[in-house]
């Protein structure tokens, strides 16, 4: 290689677990790898915070069990005997009708069971007995659905889909139902639903091969254990874990067969052979190499803002909702659109309070509510307080509050829309074009650890190979 700053056997651009992920496969190889961050701590939507002295989730707090995958990931790390359930107090959703529990037995919102109890209660026998006709349609109904909402809408009707689904998915998804590809939000969902024929039966068959019967699982200590780990051990193998620092350009050197310089700016560059670029600053950084010089913007996702309280409330001792609550649009008393009771999800959390102290965490930021979410950050903490009172049927103010924080997350969890995907489909596109090149996150491979992990080992394997 020619000049251009110190050369590395391979750069991996974005420090969130698809870049630590790619870096360790990358270094257990025998590569000398650096991995760029932007932000100031790597692990992106994955890093912890401390609030009242508590070490808890920034970000993510859980994961999703289909394939053992993560659980799988976890043992390799020996984190095997850190992985937890969630407790099996249930959820709620907030109707303007009054609150109802969410299926415990459904995917998205979407329930496995019309008549069961905790689903009649929800949606009524009118939703229950027009849902209940997934049994019985003929297969073709739903089978073109060009989004979730649409197959939910024709198979299971309105009422499943306005009182479960569609706030499930702005909860987990921060995403319409009707914007979303059935296939990028559950991967396993089309090929359940071509066999089975009914949307019931597909979710039934979903569930039952989810471990312990739960679609989620967690680490005893948070899910930021898992970058904590990761990062130690990258440290370990000798792997540079560079944070505050913004990959800008990616220039190929004309001169050599695969040579990449990474820009900096300043005049500094990464010389490497191979890069992996786990963010999606992918589309910016490879858009100079695209054909006609420019690619299609990705989805930038929601803005989400994370408020989390922590309040001296024994009311909340016996979980009044739960492990929290999904919040229905057409609920005009509340402005968060989930609130997550995390003393009451995560035993390994309750065990570290005081008694009567809980951690409550609530979410804003669907699309069009902009002006209802305000900006500063103690406006924010009252509103969520007034909010925690009105889901959790308690009453929390500044007088109960010991800890609060907020975090906004911009880029973090994009929407998988049809136009995204066709954007994802031109970057990938552009980067098999480059030799040494290999693209990971979930802006490509989806939201979540289940699709972020496998993806995030397959880049790294593309260029060890
Ligand atoms: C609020 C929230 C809650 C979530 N909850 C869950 C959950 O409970 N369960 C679950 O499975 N998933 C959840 N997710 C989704 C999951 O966290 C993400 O899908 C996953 O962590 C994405 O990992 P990633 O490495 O692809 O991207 P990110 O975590 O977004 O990391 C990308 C990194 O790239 C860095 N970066 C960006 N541009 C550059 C650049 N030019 N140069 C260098 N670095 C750059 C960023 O600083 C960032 O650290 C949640 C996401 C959010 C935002």
């Amino acid at each position: 290689m020619t000049a251009g700053g110190p050369t590395w056997d391979a750069v991996v651009v974005g420090g969130g677990v698809a870049g630590l992920v790619a870096a360790r496969d990358l270094a257990a190889a025998g590569l000398r790898t650096v991995v760029l961050d932007a932000d100031a701590e790597p692990g992106g939507a994955v890093r912890g915070h401390t609030v009242a002295g508590l070490r808890l989730d920034a970000g993510a707090e859980s994961f999703a069990t289909r394939g053992g995958t993560v659980a799988a990931y976890l043992g390799e790390l020996g984190l095997r005997d850190r992985v937890c359930l969630p407790a099996s107090h249930g959820s709620w959703v907030h109707l303007p009708s009054g609150d109802g529990p969410l299926p415990r037995a459904g995917l998205l919102g979407i329930p496995s069971e019309p008549f069961a109890a905790d689903v009649r209660r929800t949606i009524g026998l009118v939703g229950a007995l027009r849902a209940s006709l997934d049994r019985v349609l003929p297969a073709r109904v739903g089978a073109a659905a060009p989004s979730l909402g649409a197959l939910v809408r024709a198979r299971l009707g309105a009422r499943v889909l306005d009182r479960l689904v569609r706030p499930v998915v702005a909860g987990v998804h921060a995403s319409d139902p009707d914007d979303l590809d059935v296939g990028a939000v559950s991967p396993g969902l089309p090929a359940a639903l071509r066999e089975s024929r009914s949307l019931t039966r597909a979710v039934r068959t979903l569930r039952a091969s989810a471990p312990a019967g739960s679609a989620v699982q967690g680490i005893e200590g948070g899910l930021h254990v898992l970058v904590d780990t990761l990062v130690a051990d990258l440290r370990a193998q000798g792997v540079e874990v560079r944070t505050g620092t913004r990959a800008r350009r990616l220039r190929p050197d004309p001169a050599e067969a695969v040579a990449y310089d990474v820009e900096l700016g300043e005049g500094t560059a990464l010389r490497t052979r191979r890069v992996v670029l786990a963010s999606p600053a992918a589309a910016d950084l490879l858009a100079e190499h695209a054909p006609g010089g420019s690619l299609p913007s990705l989805d930038a996702g929601a803005v989400v803002t994370l408020v989390t309280l922590v309040v001296d409330a024994p009311a909340l001792d016996g979980a009044p909702r739960g492990t929290g609550v999904l919040v229905a649009r057409e609920a005009s008393d509340v402005t968060a659109k989930a609130l997550t009771h995390a003393t009451a999800k995560w035993p390994w959390l309750a065990r570290t309070v005081p008694a009567g102290r809980h951690v409550v965490r609530l979410s804003y930021g669907r699309a069009g509510d902009a002006d209802r979410v305000p900006d500063d950050e103690d406006a924010l903490v009252d509103l969520g307080l007034r909010d925690a009172s009105v889901l959790l049927g308690a009453r929390l103010d500044r007088s109960v509050l010991v800890g609060s924080a907020v975090v906004r997350w911009t880029q973090a969890l994009p929407r998988p829309s049809a136009a995204h995907r066709e954007a994802v489909a031109q970057v990938r596109a552009t980067a098999a074009a480059l030799p040494g090149v290999a693209v990971c996150g979930a802006w490509t491979a989806g939201n979540g650890l289940a699709s972020v992990i496998p993806d995030a080992r397959a880049a790294a394997s593309a260029l060890v190979g």
